[in-house]
């Protein structure tokens, strides 16, 4: 193997496998190394995500909301099944298969990219005569100094611990351990009503836990635009989840079988006995054994590698993407920042436009947004429109059994911008994008309004949407 390369990417999560095949279609020399370890002792490329994180939770929400609509809709629909029944083990075969081929996939763009993966662990060390030198430890521990024109860190992060609450990889676990449970527990604990609390607790809810969230913040999902929030908040809890807002949790004790969790909320001390508990608080950055003493890289107050714009971070030619900078922890987010940062590295102009970043939580109904919520634009003093049009006037979404929810467009009053977009409702994480791409190239509301849909198709929902916000919808009165 050489030991020289143009570019060496650490971490070949969403941000880092798309920086290093990005750089090699640059036609610059690149090394990608990740010592990513599964439960069962193997090696896999792809980071939290593919291993971890997005894929297999898709993969059990699909598994789950099959068997919820099995049994709750397809009567509905005239459709008799008899008793319906899973098999959580062939859930998670086939979700652990459908992991391994995204993984193993990322070993064969590496490989017809050109991109030299290495296996085993990177650490920055000082930069020596104007190359970058890193010193990658092998799984077997055989160490080696490799040297580079750029280094670009893509470490990502790891589920943040409750003090009182440590992990136990069995009954008190992450947000991973949460996505292999062999069983469904009775009763589940979810710390945390964010996204990985919503979306792993709608999983074992849909299978027949008895599912609580306990969420420290009087608020809920306060970075959603509010209406959303509460239409959600009312949808989860019609479905069975118990989120029990304000709910600071104090200790954990142990039983033979149970947890039991002492909780302090507005009416003083509570306390819950549960079978299992996903501690779900958040992640923070993971910079564990990255940088040796010295390098020059700047860590900020929380953790985070410090970057500018362009993800350049303090020393020249080392950059730094994905969930280890600031900036929403999500895998488009840095995938677009690795690309971004190996066309910079090329000479070419990029850049990434931190304001479109689409966001969607994987529940039943969907959530997704992109922009400004109506909370922000109210605060930045902007003049604003409002156009709503709810599922429930959508022929497609009636056909589909799926009218819950709404399509929430908010525009400029002076020049018709869109500024945020928010959607509750059927394949809202799809629809999204449409949004996306007008944000992206400065649409007006106007443009969507005279942009043809399909009929009947639930995209009709953005455009009703549009027509609503200067109160010229067709399919839906509005005031
Ligand atoms: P990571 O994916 O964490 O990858 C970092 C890689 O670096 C790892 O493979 C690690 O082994 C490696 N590494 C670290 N240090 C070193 C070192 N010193 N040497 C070598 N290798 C190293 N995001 C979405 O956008 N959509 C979703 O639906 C979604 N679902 C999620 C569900 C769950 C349950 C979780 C936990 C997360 C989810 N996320 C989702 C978030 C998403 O997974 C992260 O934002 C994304 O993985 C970050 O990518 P990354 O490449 O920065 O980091
Ligand atoms: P999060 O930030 O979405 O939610 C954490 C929640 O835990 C918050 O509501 C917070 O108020 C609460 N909390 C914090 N401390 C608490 C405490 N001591 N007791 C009770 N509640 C507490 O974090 P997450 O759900 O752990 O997800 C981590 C990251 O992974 C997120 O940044 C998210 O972007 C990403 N992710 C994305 C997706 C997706 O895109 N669909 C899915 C899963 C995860």
């Amino acid at each position: 193997m050489s030991e020289q390369f143009d570019v060496i990417v650490i971490g070949a999560g969403p941000a880092g496998y798309p920086a290093a095949i990005r750089a090699a279609q640059n036609k610059l020399s690149v090394a990608c190394i990740d010592g990513w370890k599964n439960h069962d002792g193997s090696y896999a490329f792809g980071g939290t995500c593919l291993n971890a994180g997005c894929i297999p939770s898709k993969a059990l929400l699909e598994s789950s909301e099959l068997y919820h609509r099995a049994q709750h809709e397809f009567a509905t629909h005239g459709i008799k099944v008899g008793e319906v029944k899973f098999d959580v083990a062939m859930m998670q075969a086939r979700k652990n298969k459908i992991v391994k081929a995204s993984t193993q996939g990322i070993t064969g763009l590496f490989k017809s990219a050109g991109v030299t993966a290495l296996v085993g662990t990177g650490k920055l060390l000082k930069s020596n005569a104007g190359m970058h030198q890193v010193e990658f430890t092998d799984k077997d521990g055989k160490q080696q100094i490799l040297s580079a024109r750029h280094v670009v860190l893509a470490s990502g992060s790891v589920p943040t611990e409750l003090k009182t609450l440590s992990f136990d990889g069995k009954d008190i676990v992450d947000s991973w351990g949460a996505l292999e449970f062999d069983a469904v527990p009775k009763r589940l604990g979810v710390i945390g009503a964010g996204v990985i609390g919503l979306e792993l607790g709608s999983v074992w809810k849909r299978l027949g836990a008895e599912v609580t969230v306990l969420e420290a913040l009087d608020s809920f999902l306060p970075m959603t635009d509010q209406a959303v929030a509460a239409e959600a908040f009312k949808q989860f809890k019609k479905q069975g989840l118990d989120i029990k807002l304000g709910a600071k949790v104090s200790s954990a004790s142990k039983g033979k079988t149970d947890v039991t969790l002492k909780y302090t909320d507005a009416t003083g001390e509570q306390s819950i006995v549960v079978d299992k508990v996903v501690v779900a608080i958040g992640r923070r950055p993971n910079t564990h054994n990255l940088l040796a003493e010295g390098t020059g890289v700047d860590i900020d107050e929380r953790g985070f590698v410090k970057v500018d714009a362009e993800c350049r971070t303090a020393v020249t030619n080392v950059w730094a993407i994905g969930d280890v900078v600031r900036g929403p922890m999500l895998a488009h987010k840095g995938k677009e920042e690795g690309i971004v940062v190996a066309d910079l590295i090329a000479g070419k102009h990029a850049e990434v436009n931190y304001k479109v970043i689409p966001s969607v939580i994987y529940t039943a109904p969907e959530i997704a947004w992109v922009g400004q919520t109506e909370q922000q634009v109210k605060a930045s003093g902007r003049a604003y429109k409002i156009g709503t049009f709810p599922f429930m006037a959508s022929g497609r979404a009636r056909a589909m059994e799926a009218g819950t929810g709404f399509c929430k467009m908010i525009s400029a009053t002076n020049d018709d911008e869109i500024l945020g977009v928010h959607i509750i409702g059927p394949m809202a994480g799809e629809l999204i994008a449409e949004a996306v791409l007008a944000m992206e190239y400065s649409a007006s509301t106007e443009d969507l309004q005279r942009t043809i849909h399909a009929h009947p198709t639930l995209s009709e929902a953005l455009h009703e949407a549009a027509l609503a916000a200067d109160k010229i919808a067709i399919d839906f009165p509005n005031k």
